[in-house]
C-alpha cells in the first residue's frame, strides 16, 4: 500500500510510510529537500448528499454508505422477525438511469419502501431507543460543529 504525500516545492510522491506527514527527500544534485510533506488523504465524498430523516429507517441518513448500513440492519431485523430471508436495497432515486432502473423497477422499489415503512413501525422498543440515542448523538455532533465553526 502506498501513501501519498505532497511537498510544497516538489509536489506529490508516494512511500510505504503511513503517517500524517513525511520528509520530502527529493534529490537535486547534492541537495536533498528537507521540506515536511503533508499526507494527501483520499476518501470518497457523497457529492451533494444532504442528510435527511428517513421514516422507513426511523433515523437521519447521513450518506449513501450510511443508508446501505441501515438497510443491512433492517434486512437482518426483518429476517429475524419474520424468519424469511429479507434484503433491502438502497436506491438513489435521483439517478435512476445511472443504476439501470426502469419504471417497473421504480414501482417495485416504491412498494418495497412502503412495506419497509410498515415493518419499520413494528420495530422493537429497544431498537427505537438505539435510534433515538443515534439521533441525539447526531444532534450533539451538529451542535458541536456549530461551536467549532
Ligand atoms: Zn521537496
Amino acid at each position: 500500500m502506498n501513501y501519498t504525500y505532497i511537498c510544497p516545492i516538489h509536489g506529490e510522491f508516494s512511500t510505504n510510510l503511513r503517517a500524517d506527514w513525511d520528509w520530502c527527500n527529493h534529490e537535486d544534485g547534492y541537495v536533498v529537500c528537507a521540506e515536511a510533506a503533508k499526507r494527501v488523504w483520499h476518501f470518497r465524498v457523497d457529492v451533494g448528499f444532504e442528510p435527511y430523516y428517513a421514516p422507513s429507517f426511523g433515523t437521519v441518513v447521513r450518506s449513501r454508505t450510511h443508508a446501505k448500513d441501515l438497510a443491512k440492519i433492517a434486512s437482518e431485523e426483518a429476517t429475524l422477525r419474520t424468519g424469511i430471508e429479507s434484503s433491502y436495497t438502497v436506491v438513489d432515486t435521483h439517478d435512476d438511469a445511472a443504476v439501470g432502473i426502469d419504471t417497473e423497477e421504480k414501482k417495485h422499489y416504491g412498494e418495497e419502501t412502503r412495506r419497509h415503512a410498515v415493518n419499520g413501525a413494528a420495530w422493537s422498543a429497544e431498537r427505537r431507543a438505539e435510534l433515538q440515542a443515534e439521533r441525539d448523538r447526531l444532534r450533539a455532533e451538529k451542535d458541536q460543529a456549530k461551536v467549532d465553526a
